[in-house]
């Protein structure tokens, strides 16, 4: 037997007990007399001592111990002189008797404590070293918690976890797939899954009416910061529902979460349409935790002779609250701040509400003290506040008053990381025009229905359809979103036509979802959560890299394999492929 106990378990009850423990030597700490070693698995930290009762043997092993190097050490339990209590194990140490050295190790190129000295790239590198780190450990415990919550409340609920297969046909469903290509069908390729999506329908087809499954997808998109080419989705679909149905389910399940891994209750779920979202928050997800909604102004800033609003689609404002000592140079740094290239705005305008009531703007010299007091009205700003203005285009003003929004509720420390407030944005429009393209995109996937009563524009004004379409945003993060799906082939014909697909093309690319439509098919419903995502909100991390054991980089590289990486040239002949130099 390698050990009696972990790292982490031993008490003041095991006082005199003989033990033996394995682990890695965290750090052996020589005072002459005697010598502290800090044994370290993944429960936790012992100290072993080393002192004169101790033989030469163990004494000269203790001596040639490097850091990280793997030992077997037996000894007894006794009580600390001087207890430590910030670790569990502190109350104790163990008296060495033996040592026995299960391998040696290589210095270790960054420490392996609470926080390393080592930088992003070569902990990624060494991931399996990092992830010795008691926060990686962390994570990968909370997430594993996570999971397992996951799947006890879905099955406790009927839901049945089905696996579906990861090589599939390439039916692109918004981003590029990845491809694998095929030996035994030479010049024929698989696609890795960006989403089991079509076949969770195929599996409400077949009357298994509540699916789940914690799936790995794929989606060769460019990497945008805390995005991973591979991630994992809690993929679900449910027959015999309507929206409400499914929503209800996983508020359900959220709160489940939220009550057992952070002692959070959560109360209310508001539904928010993706139109107010827009016009209020100028997100489709919004950030709740606190107010500063737009107001539009328009029509009470255009009646002076200001060209830059009289020229505006719209003039959005917002109130900050208490800031209307804000100085010169704290407006000239959020004027630089939409003016930045990300956000595109041309300017900003303020107004000043001081304290003793007078109203001080950057447009003095085109609107008077009553025109400001309206604009105040409007805003709902008192002597104190700090209104802020922008104006142009209707969709783009949204979007750069969308994220000053976000700035000042930064600055003004309105995000709070321990308020959790979930919402549902729902009423998403079925279809988004893509410029480039010139034509629609389905803004979820194509097999999201659209709403009956907007059924009646789908040929005339086909861009205000709305869709059955909803999004779960938690703290201004996109938890996760879903759709009630079309289930008849003719509507499902259709919404490909719209898209542009040819008959053709819809048959070659989706002939088989199509077919099995005329089967019997229920009507059903589904959603899929970003699990990476929720385990970092949970953890409250920024990222999710560091809630997943072996991520890939910034530019989709595996620096620990190095992967992608070439393939012989035997390979590539056995496949069928010859590389062509990209132009
Ligand atoms: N398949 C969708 C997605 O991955 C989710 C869903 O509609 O269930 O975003």
């Amino acid at each position: 037997m390698y050990r009696t106990h972990t790292c982490g378990q031993l008490r003041l009850d095991n006082n005199n007990n003989t033990i033996t423990l394995c682990g890695w030597v965290q750090r052996v700490r020589n005072l002459g007399a005697v010598t502290f070693i800090d044994l370290r698995d993944r429960y936790g930290i012992t100290q072993i001592v080393i002192d004169q009762n101790s033989t030469d043997e163990v004494k000269q092993l203790a001596e040639s111990l490097g850091r990280e190097y793997v030992i077997q050490v037996e000894g007894v339990v006794t009580e600390r002189s001087s207890k430590n209590p910030k670790m569990p194990t502190g109350d104790i140490e163990v008296l060495c008797k033996n040592i026995t050295i299960l391998n040696s190790a290589k210095l270790p190129p960054f420490t392996i404590e609470e926080e390393s000295d080592g930088g992003d790239e070569l902990r990624m590198k060494y991931r399996y070293l990092d992830l010795r780190r008691s926060p990686l450990q962390r994570n990968l415990m909370l997430r594993h918690k996570t999971a397992q919550l996951i799947r006890n409340y879905l099955s406790n609920i009927d839901f049945m976890e089905i696996e579906t297969p990861v090589l599939i046909k390439s039916t692109p469903e918004g981003a590029r797939d990845f491809v694998v290509p095929s030996r035994m069908n030479p010049t024929e390729f698989y696609a890795l899954p960006q989403s089991p999506q079509q076949l969770k329908q195929l599996l409400m087809i077949a009357g298994y009416d509540r699916y789940f499954q914690i799936v790995k997808c794929f989606r060769d998109e460019d990497l945008r910061a805390d995005r991973q080419p591979e991630f994992t989705q809690i993929d679900c679909e449910m027959a015999f529902v309507e929206q409400e149905d499914v929503l209800n389910v996983f508020e359900g399940l959220t709160k489940h979460l939220f009550a057992e891994l952070k002692g959070v209750t959560i109360d209310t779920f508001p539904r928010m349409p993706y139109s107010e979202a827009i016009s209020k928050y100028g997100s489709d997800k919004p950030d709740i935790r606190f107010g500063m909604t737009f107001t539009d102004i328009t029509s009470i800033a255009q009646h002076k002779e200001f060209p830059v609003f009289n020229s505006a689609e719209s003039v959005i404002a917002i109130c900050a609250q208490g800031c209307s000592e804000y100085t010169r140079k704290q407006l000239d740094s959020l004027t630089e701040y939409v003016k930045r290239q990300q956000i595109g705005a041309k300017g900003l305008i303020y107004v000043k509400y001081a304290t003793d009531g007078t109203l001080k703007s950057s447009v003095d010299k085109f609107y008077d003290q009553e025109d400001l007091l309206k604009w105040a009205e409007a805003t709902e700003a008192k002597p104190g506040d700090l209104i802020l203005i922008l104006s142009g285009e209707t969709e783009k003003t949204q979007m750069q008053m969308g994220a000053l929004r976000l700035e000042m509720g930064h600055q003004m420390g309105l995000m709070d990381n321990k308020k959790f407030s979930p919402l549902w944005v729902v009423d998403f429009p079925l279809l988004e025009w893509n410029a480039e393209t010139n034509r629609y995109h389905a803004m979820h996937h194509p097999f999201t229905s659209p709403k009956k009563e907007d059924m009646a524009m789908i040929e005339t004004s086909p861009g205000k359809v709305r869709a059955n379409a909803y999004d779960l945003v938690i703290n201004g993060v996109e938890i996760g979103g879903g759709s009630v799906r079309i289930f008849n082939s003719e509507l499902q014909a259709k919404m490909f036509a719209l898209l542009g697909f040819t008959a053709e093309q819809a048959e070659d690319q989706f002939g088989f979802l199509m077919n099995a439509f005329k089967y019997g098919a229920p009507p059903h419903a589904g959603i899929a959560f970003g699990f990476d995502r929720l385990v970092s909100l949970f953890a409250g991390l920024d990222s999710i890299r560091d809630v997943i054991a072996f991520p890939k980089n910034n530019s989709g590289r595996d620096v620990m394999m190095d992967a992608p990486s070439q393939i012989s040239a035997e390979q590539l002949k056995e496949l069928c492929i010859s590389l062509v130099k990209k132009i």
